[in-house]
């Protein structure tokens, strides 16, 4: 006997990710859409989830009641903002169901509030849900281990569209975490976000950052690994929302049948050692 398709309630329902979601989940099998949320007072509110994602009228409307949501729904999929995917954590611990989030610029209090809520749900959380950045946070990862700190500089490199509101990306950090878990440091006492003025010359062993915002760009993102004399350039290039989308139904699928806790993308794709 075939399961059920996957009930999943969109959160952020209007937004650029929410939108492809509603889009995504129509197209494919095995999920259905059981519910769009947005938040109060949001102009959507009442609105048809499908016609506001151009799929024509499919009987969803866009409310701003998650518990509600949540209590009959198998998953919830979540592209919105830190403060919110906190609330939401806490409902789908409370519902005991799957919650894919996307949302990037958690501070560290948030994310332990997030792994709070893992104890009763099924949390898969990434920067990044694409399956060619979490490959290329792999090979980041052996390129760090591969080459000798005391040599090779690191530096990421990131571009994203001008209504991004964080910096640097959750991609460029998840990238970051990589080539420091290869070099084996503590990315947070290694790294440096940012440059202005007379800086001193770079300190060694370090990994830097760079974020450009422009257009709109969907996501752009290089390793450098910079020798003397030489550079090695691992780079990656979303030319579509649709590959985050598909990630993330994909994890939501892929933790139906696990136990609560926190997953990562690399748990989903099976990168994980
Ligand atoms: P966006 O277009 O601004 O969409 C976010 C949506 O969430 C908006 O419609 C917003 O409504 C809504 N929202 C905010 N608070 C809410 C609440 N309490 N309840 C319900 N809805 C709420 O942003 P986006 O480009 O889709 O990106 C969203 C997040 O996903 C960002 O953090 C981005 O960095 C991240 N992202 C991650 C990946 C990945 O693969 N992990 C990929 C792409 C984007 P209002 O506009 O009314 O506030």
């Amino acid at each position: 006997m075939s399961e059920a398709p996957m009930k999943l309630v969109v959160v952020g329902a209007a937004g650029r990710m929410g939108q492809t979601l509603i889009r995504l989940i129509d197209a494919m099998d095995g999920v259905v859409l059981h519910a769009a949320i947005e938040r109060a007072g949001s102009p959507f509110l009442g609105k048809d989830a499908g016609e506001l994602a151009g799929l024509g009228h499919k009987d969803v409307a866009v409310t701003d009641d998650p518990l509600a949501a949540f209590l009959h729904a198998d998953g919830v999929v979540d592209f919105t903002s830190p403060a919110s995917t906190v609330t939401f954590a806490g409902l789908a611990a409370q519902a005991r169901i799957v919650h894919v989030i996307g949302t990037t610029g958690c501070s560290v209090e948030d994310g332990e509030k997030i792994k709070a809520a893992a104890r009763h749900a099924r949390i898969v959380k990434s920067g990044n849900m694409s399956l060619g950045v979490n490959l290329l946070g792999v090979l980041a990862k052996q390129a760090a281990a591969a080459l000798p700190a005391s040599d090779w500089d690191i530096e990421v490199l990131e571009m994203h569209h001008k209504h991004k509101v964080d910096a640097p990306s959750g991609t460029a950090l998840l990238l970051g975490e990589a080539a420091a878990e290869g070099r084996g440091i503590d990315l947070a006492s290694h790294s440096v976000r940012s440059r202005d003025g007379h800086t001193g010359a770079r300190p060694a062993g370090t990994i830097g950052f760079a974020t450009l915002r422009g257009g709109s760009v969907i996501g752009e993102h290089s390793v450098i690994l910079a020798g003397e004399g030489e550079l090695v350039t691992l780079s990656h290039s979303a030319g579509d929302r649709t590959i985050f989308a598909r990630g993330a139904l994909r994890a939501a699928l892929w933790a139906r049948d696990k136990k609560p806790g926190h997953y990562s993308m690399l748990d989903v794709l099976g990168l994980s050692r």
